[in-house]
Order: structure tokens, then sequence, then C-alpha cells
């Protein structure tokens, strides 16, 4: 079995750890990736402790936080006149949860899985698209044929390898998003020194540092009827932020002036109902977006994809067989990224109530109390 060649295609967060984790437990792995060189968008993202003891498990977690930066402490801000409503402390994340809680720029931390898989001696391939997959042979489209012995879809929200699994495609949850980075310099060096988000009716804004905290990652949410653009990320306007978000407080209207209007994207948030499985027989898996794409509204997109792909790793060397390998990563892991999914979506209707003044009254609910954190890709019955 450990010599059990697996494709992996999508070369995301999600593909590459998996790739790591499967060469590193003996597999054979040929990573697939669309586009013609491995890279991410200029974004930041948030991978709290139940993702970067993934990373642990890789021997990975270290240079990822040296090129990250971890947050002391977050918080909740009101729309209107900025005034913190929740403070969350995050100075003790490592004696807490055994890992690290990192901010890091998408392209630092792509930077760091290439390499690792590089070293492990993965095969990857770039400019390698899959239009289809037969059994467990992928076919590419400049008509190259991949065989193995497992496909694994790891290509995200618009996945070619779910194409086996239900015809219908993403579809537009009502939210968009403007991303831009800027220099952490003046007011936006307060801000990113305090990192959080400002919540409103039907608006939130989240902030923080990455790259030795010198530069600030804005993300601006607000709901939207419709979405007619095909496209994904859409060049905008500093001006439709500040239509969107007039009214709201300084610091939010410091961060709308230092966008960067030549870099500054509109995305589409688009997201997936749940599957009632993620495998085809002893054949095909998928894991992250392309199984359970949802809502950024609790930041564990990506962590999920990185335990999945930690699970499946570990279930496969367990196993004799690959379909038994493959009905253990269900099993273990199809409940929590669906819960993880609907508390996602729950999580916009919590942050952006029409009253919020009423926030946390009843209780916060996020990945902190709804005990998120605690989960452990590295022990977790397989
Ligand atoms: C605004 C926003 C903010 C977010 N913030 C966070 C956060 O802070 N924390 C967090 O945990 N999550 C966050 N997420 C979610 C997170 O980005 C995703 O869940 C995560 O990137 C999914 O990783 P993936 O590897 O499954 O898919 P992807 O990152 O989408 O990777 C898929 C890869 O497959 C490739 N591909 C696609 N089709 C093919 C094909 N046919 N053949 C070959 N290759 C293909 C793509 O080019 C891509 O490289 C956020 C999402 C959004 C929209």
């Amino acid at each position: 079995m450990s010599k059990a060649r697996i494709t992996v295609v999508g070369g995301g967060i999600g593909g590459f750890t998996a790739a790591i984790a499967l060469q590193a437990s003996g597999f054979a792995v040929t990573l697939l990736e669309a586009a013609p060189a491995f890279g991410e968008v200029g974004a930041g993202v948030t991978l709290s402790p139940n993702a970067m003891k993934g990373y642990v498990y890789l021997g990975l977690a270290e240079r990822i936080a040296a090129a990250g930066v971890e947050p002391t402490r977050q918080r909740i801000q009101h729309w209107q006149d900025g005034r913190t409503l929740v403070v969350m402390d995050r100075a003790d994340m490592r004696q807490r949860y055994g890992a690290p809680y990192v901010y890091i720029h998408r392209a630092d931390l792509h930077a760091i899985l290439v390499e690792a898989a590089q070293a492990g001696g993965c095969t990857l391939l770039t400019g390698a698209a899959a239009v289809a997959v037969e059994g467990t042979t992928v076919l590419l489209a400049d008509g190259r044929r991949i065989d193995g012995d497992l496909v694994i879809g790891a290509d995200g929200l618009k996945s070619v390898v779910r194409g086996l699994f239900e015809p219908e495609k993403a579809h537009f949850t009502g939210h968009v998003a403007w991303r831009g980075l800027a220099p952490a310099e003046g007011k936006l060096a307060e801000l990113a020194a305090f990192p959080g988000m400002h919540i409103g009716p039907g608006r939130m804004v989240v902030r923080y540092p990455v790259r030795g905290s010198k530069i600030l990652n804005m993300v601006f949410f607000a709901r939207q009827e419709g979405w007619v653009q095909d496209g994904w990320t859409i060049p905008a306007s500093r001006a439709d932020l500040e239509e969107t978000f007039a009214g709201w407080a300084p610091e939010v209207q410091a961060m709308i002036a230092a966008a960067p209007e030549d870099r500054l994207y509109k995305w589409a948030i688009n997201a997936r109902k749940p599957l009632s499985t993620w495998i085809i027989e002893d054949k095909v898996a998928l894991l992250g977006d392309a199984a359970h794409a949802m809502t950024p509204f609790m930041g564990q997109g990506a962590a999920c994809a990185i335990e999945d792909a930690i699970v499946l790793s570990r279930a496969l060397s367990a196993s004799s067989s690959i379909g038994d390998g493959l009905q253990r990563y269900v099993a273990a892991r199809h409940e929590r990224a669906t819960f993880i999914q609907q508390e996602s979506n729950a999580n916009a209707d919590r942050m952006q109530a029409r009253d919020t003044e009423l926030f946390g009254l009843e209780g916060l609910r996020n990945e902190d109390s709804l005990g998120l954190l605690d989960y452990d890709c590295r022990t977790v019955a397989v």
C-alpha cells in the first residue's frame, strides 16, 4: 500500500498539505496544478491553532510562524464609533493548544509548502489542468493522461473532480468581498498592532498584519443581490468602498483611503452545499474547498483543508487498502467539516445583524467558543 501512486489535483493549501503528508508516509505523489506556475493571490490567511497542528505534524510550523505574525489579542469593534465590543486574548495559544495562531501572506505560506513538497520528493506539474477523471486516471486539457492508484480532488471551489459526485456548480452566497494590502504605517500601524474586525448591519471589515507587521491585510465584506460578472477577481475602485461603507468609523475610512487602487479586487463569495460523501469506492476522494467550500465568516476554510489533508494521510497509512483508508477518512472528517460549513454561514448573520448593540449579549459563538481550536488532526481517531 505505501508505494501506491496518488494523484493530487490542485496545488492550493489543501493539495500541497496532502501531497507533503502522503509523500512523507511513503506514497508516491504527483500533484497537478492548472496554473502555469505555483502561486497564491496577494492576500492574507489566518491559520488558527487547529490548522497549525497540521504543520507541527509536518515539521513546518516554526517556519510558517516565523514567516507570519502571531497576534497577542484581537477585537471586535462597532461599525459606527469603533468602540470595542469584545476582546479575544491570543497570547497563550501555544500553551493552550500546543500550536501557534498565525496570520500569514498566502504567497509566503505557499512558498514554504512548495519547497517542502519538492524536498520531500513529490512530482509537481504546473500547466496541468484536469478536465476529467476516468477511474483513477486524470485527463489533462493538453491530452496527457496521468495514471495512478488514487485521485484526490483538491481543486477548490470550482472543482472538476467534484463533478463526479454531483452536477451542480458552486452557488453565490449573497456576499461579496474586496481584498487589498497596504503598508502598515500611521493609523494603519495602530490597527495592525491590535487586529480584528468592525461589524455592522449587512457589512463587516476584517484586518490583520502580515510580513513582520509591515503590511496590513484588509477584507471588506458586504451583502449584494446577485453576481453577474464572469471572473474570479474583478478590479475594484476605492469609490466603491467609500460608498458601501459611508458612515463607518474613522478607522475604516483610514483603511479605505490606504486601499491600493491598482491592486484592489472584488470577489463573489461562492460556496457549496454539503455532499453526503467525499469518496468514490477506492478510487477518488475530495478534500478542502472541493469537498466543502464555505463562507469565510469563521476563518476556517483553509484550516479544514489542512485538517482533511493530515487526517486523509493518516487514515491511508493506517489501512491495509485504499478503500478502507478512504472510508476511515470520511468517517473522521465529514461531520466536523459540515458543522463548520453551517456555522460559518450562521456567523455572518450573527456579526452582520441589524442591531450591532446586541452583539455578544447572548454569548459569543465563534471558533473559540465552539471548541474548534481544540481539534487535533494529529491524534483524532481514524
Ligand atoms: C475572502 C476570503 C478570506 C478567507 N480567509 C480565510 C482565513 O483567514 N482562514 C482560513 O482558514 N480560510 C480562509 N478562507 C478560505 C480559504 O481560502 C479556502 O478554504 C482555502 O484556500 C481552500 O484551499 P483548497 O486547497 O481546498 O482550494 P484552493 O485554494 O482553491 O486551491 C485549489 C487549487 O487547485 C487548482 N485547480 C483548480 N482547478 C484545477 C484543475 N481542473 N486542474 C488542476 N488544478 C486545478 C487551483 O488553481 C488552485 O491552485 C478565506 C476565503 C475567502 C474567500
